[in-house]
């Protein structure tokens, strides 16, 4: 027999049950105990659903309220003494960390959070001291979710983050210079305390998460699993035993680390991201150890292709005995939506195609059948290879005429006419910019009164005539405040736009829209992003008719506003049939047709918005990483290198971290780049000089997260210190990214102060 099991299951619920739940209890609208009986009610159903579908080896203590990773630093007792002093009850301790604590004479803001490796997810950072000490929560949570679930019938594998992985993505707190790998020696013994309490409630087996092990590691880090790991196992029976769990790639590169896991009962990689390892990883396996092969996609939205992860599991049978080999998802699921039950709107045909959380546990279960006895589901496998001819086949997902196009591109198509210097100079005399040009990032204010028209014109209570007025008018109301202003290069302010993926998702073929299908980002936000389905491109016009009106009602040149093809493929689910930069080079080229109909319509000012170009990066330096960054650069540039040297090309990018992929930035060879700023040292933008970057660059010049709003001369300061690393006449005056969340005032407030600021340093030069 072989076993199927699920990493981790999303934690929202069907109508993102727990969101509204933490918000209303933040909100005081109910109260703890209310919560705390939503909570135990979604991961009894979440267990269920496990459990019907068949699923042999079923997660606990992956549920959390906020993050997981947050849920073991209040564990291992490992909350700084800012949060503990406040005297708050434990989960408001926990929400403090979280998201900060504004009420009762209480004011702390929120730990760290960071992406979770490359997905969308957001963890709580490991905040450490000088003198951390460790020891084991009361009442832990991990023991008491095994025993809520035993209690109800269902037999769980807990899961934990391993103690290297735990240490590794932490950091030293404030203050603190500790390097937190070096704290191993103390959080060992927690760690088998606990996993001696989970045996004593019947645990059998732990799942211990070390994803790190998919990163380059640092030899003290990877030096860290063989005591820790060897302490534990030397508990013997008194701890469950172990499998150790992996995913977003390959560990082949630190499998000098794998002896330490000698007495672990297994190991799990993720077969989908990197198929290729399971050869070797199978060659590094003890003579008793298990293969955990997540076959089933933990980030996607994918139906599995059956007859793949098949020959993948019979390689592994082959080579260990069914015995030995469990059936898993790559990863936890909490990377994808809940259930596809829920959509009632897709297309017939595309549904087929899908499967989500509640429906990869039911294919985890399948193949675990299929993998020993084909007869026994030969309904689902034919249903299956069915559902994937159909979509190999789809007219939605082939379109020859968008490969006949892609074949054409050229290398010529990726280039500007000419270099930046000559490009600049017919700018200048085109559209009349004076020094330290000021503009903006592009939305202004998503009012309530924007959100209620959208909705009755989605709804169909006014018609598109009276929508298309209403979003004249807010245009108009943009341009006028603008004027106000004196801001140099206008934007027109986004108003029609829910967001700036979706947007344009709806309006290019080779996309497909959900009404349910949330993913949590972080905390209780979550985050419904479109789904490519097949060869993208765009059949009209899509910002042209805002842009158009609104240049023709102002008196500065009007910046046109388009999200970039990288922003556009990282914020969807993205296909898995073919690879991504071929989808990214789709993307570029409706981008490229929207960029040169902007400018055939007279927007000579462009901005394509590359946020999440960073975030794209693979884990491991090297040729992967390479490779990447080659593709995404060329599909912005493919998209914007279609225009006349006179019109300016912006974009722009909603972190600081610009170091660390500095030539990436530089070789899109826009015209002007903005960046968020605020809050880094300005000292970051040395490397501009340091590497003589040619061209002009709009540093953010404060905080639009904030409702605050920055006193003329703290623009000034900002301004002062950006001119010591910045050439004057390559130097734009911004915010640091869109306006959208901010109320008209704060808006009028603080760029009154940023353009008085700006006409004071044009007069000194
Ligand atoms: N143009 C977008 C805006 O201003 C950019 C948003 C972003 O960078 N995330 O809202
Ligand atoms: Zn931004």
């Amino acid at each position: 027999m072989v076993q199927s099991s699920v990493l981790g299951f999303p934690r929202m619920g069907v109508l993102r049950d727990l969101k509204k739940a933490n918000e209303a209890y933040w909100a005081d609208k109910i109260t703890q105990d209310a919560l705390l009986a939503e909570a135990k009610r979604l991961r009894l159903a979440h267990w269920k659903i496990q459990k019907d579908a068949g699923v042999d080896i079923i997660p606990s203590n992956d549920f959390a309220f906020y993050d997981h990773v947050l849920d073991h630093i209040q564990l291992f007792n490992a909350v700084p003494e800012r949060y503990t002093s406040q005297k708050l009850s434990p989960l408001d301790e926990y929400f403090a960390m979280g998201r900060g604590h504004q009420k009762g004479g209480v004011d702390v803001p929120a730990l760290e959070m960071v992406k979770w490796f490359d997905s969308n997810y957001h963890y709580v950072k490991p905040t450490l001291q000088d003198n951390q000490t460790f020891s084991l929560a009361k009442d832990p949570k991990p023991v008491r979710e095994f025993l809520e679930a035993k209690e109800a019938g269902f037999q769980t594998r807990p899961v934990l983050v391993g103690p290297v992985t735990f240490l590794a993505l932490g950091k030293a707190d404030r203050g603190s210079s500790v390097n937190p790998i070096t704290l191993l020696d103390k959080l060992v013994p927690v760690y088998i305390e606990l996993l001696k309490a989970l045996k004593a409630a019947g645990a059998e087996s732990v799942q211990i998460d070390e994803p790190v092990l998919v990163f380059d590691l640092s030899p003290e880090v990877k030096n860290a699993f063989k005591p820790a790991y060897e302490a534990i196992a030397a508990q013997g029976s008194a701890v469950p035993s172990l499998v150790v769990a992996t995913y977003f790639g390959d560990i082949v590169h630190n499998f000098d680390v794998l002896p330490a896991f000698a007495k672990a009962q297994g190991l799990h990689v993720d077969l989908v991201r990197n198929p290729e390892q399971l050869e070797p990883v199978l060659k590094q396996l003890g003579p008793n150890q298990i293969l955990s092969a997540g076959v089933v996609d933990g980030r996607n939205i994918w139906k599995n292709n059956f007859q793949k992860s098949l020959a993948v599991l019979q390689t592994a049978i082959k080579a260990l005995g069914p015995e030995r080999v469990i059936v898993a998802t790559s990863s936890s699921l909490i990377h994808t939506p809940h259930t596809l039950a829920s959509e009632k709107k897709l297309p017939a045909d595309v549904y087929e195609w899908f499967s989500f959380a509640s429906e990869k546990v039911k294919e985890v279960a399948i193949l675990a059948k299929a993998v020993v006895d084909a007869e026994s589901v030969r309904a689902e496998l034919d249903a299956n290879a069915a559902a994937m001819k159909a979509r190999a086949e789809s007219t939605r997902t082939n379109d020859p005429k968008v490969k006949e196009r892609q074949a054409q591109v050229t290398e010529e198509m990726h280039n500007r006419k000419t270099a930046f210097d000559s490009r600049y100079a017919q700018q200048k005399t085109h559209l009349k910019l004076p020094l330290f040009p000021t503009t903006t990032i592009g939305s202004f204010p998503q009012t309530s009164e924007i959100r209620v028209q959208r909705n009755k014109f989605t709804k169909g209570e006014i018609n598109e005539q009276q929508y298309d007025d209403f979003i004249k008018k807010e245009i108009d109301y943009a341009i006028q405040i603008q004027d106000e202003l004196g801001l140099d290069v206008y934007v027109h302010g986004e108003p029609e736009r829910n967001d700036m993926v979706q947007y344009f998702g709806e309006r290019l073929q080779g996309y497909v829209f959900t009404t349910h299908a949330w993913v949590q980002s972080y905390g209780s936000r979550c985050v419904r992003p479109p789904i490519i389905v097949g060869d993208i491109s765009r059949p009209a016009p899509m910002t042209v008719k805002e842009s158009k009106y609104a240049a023709s009602v102002s008196k500065k040149p009007m910046k046109g506003m388009l999200t970039g093809p990288v922003t556009c493929l990282r914020w969807s689910f993205p296909r898995d049939d073919v690879h991504q930069s071929i989808q990214c080079q789709q993307l570029a080229l409706g981008l490229r047709d929207e960029v040169v109909d902007l400018e055939k319509n007279g927007i000579f000012v462009i901005q394509v918005d590359e946020p999440a170009l960073r975030e794209g990066l693979p884990l491991r330096k090297g040729s992967e990483r390479d490779a990447y960054l080659k593709w995404a650069v060329d599909s912005f540039k493919l998209a914007t290198a279609g225009v006349e040297d006179s019109t300016q090309i912006h974009s722009h990018f909603c972190y600081s971290e610009f170091q660390d992929f500095f030539h990436a930035i530089a070789a899109l060879d826009a015209d002007v780049l903005s960046i968020e700023n605020s809050k880094s040292d300005a000292k970051l933008l040395k490397v501009f000089i340091d590497e003589a970057y040619p061209r002009h660059i709009g540093p953010g010049v404060y905080d639009i997260h904030s409702p605050r709003v920055p006193v003329e001369a703290e623009f000034k300061q900002r301004i002062q210190e950006m001119l010591e690393f910045l050439r004057p006449e390559q130097l734009w005056i911004n915010p640091d990214c869109g306006l959208k969340t901010r109320k008209w005032d704060e808006v009028k407030g603080a760029l009154t102060h940023m353009v008085n600021a700006a006409k004071y340093f044009r007069e000194q030069y």
